[in-house]
């Protein structure tokens, strides 16, 4: 799934690159500081709004939750009886796929806009590593 895009060429922009490599929170969940992209073919530099990135990764976890919960409905009884580390590791090995959803896809779903005069954002695809405006 492509995009965003810039909104002055339309070329997709990197964005999986800058969420892996930007400021995020522990899971990655979301950009932890104001980030931004610069378009690799007009150079236009943009302001990333990941707000619908969040709210897919919400959406995406509550659905596989659903389907999970449909597809094994004893799974917390079952899990109750096992040895607590087993339990903890299915549950980890479970939430993989929302994972990579989250690292892979959900970026995708952020918005841009270009950046403001005198606006100051995290740019961590420059050459330099992160700088400000
Ligand atoms: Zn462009």
């Amino acid at each position: 799934m492509p995009g965003p895009y810039c909104p002055s060429c339309g070329v997709s922009l990197p964005i999986v690159k800058v969420w892996q490599e930007g400021k995020t929170d522990r899971g990655g969940f979301s950009l932890n500081v104001k980030t931004g992209v610069v378009c690799p073919n007009c150079g236009k530099r943009l302001v990333i709004l990941q707000h619908w990135a969040v709210v897919a990764t919400v959406v995406a976890f509550l659905l596989y939750a659903l389907l999970l919960f449909e597809a094994f409905p004893h799974a917390e009884e079952q899990l109750s009886h096992m040895s607590r580390p087993l339990a903890v590791l299915i549950a980890l090995v479970a939430v993989l796929p929302v994972l990579g959803f989250e690292s892979l896809i959900s970026p995708h779903f952020s918005k841009v806009r270009p950046i403001k005069d005198g606006e100051t954002a995290d740019f961590p695809l420059d050459n330099n590593g992160s700088r400000d405006v």
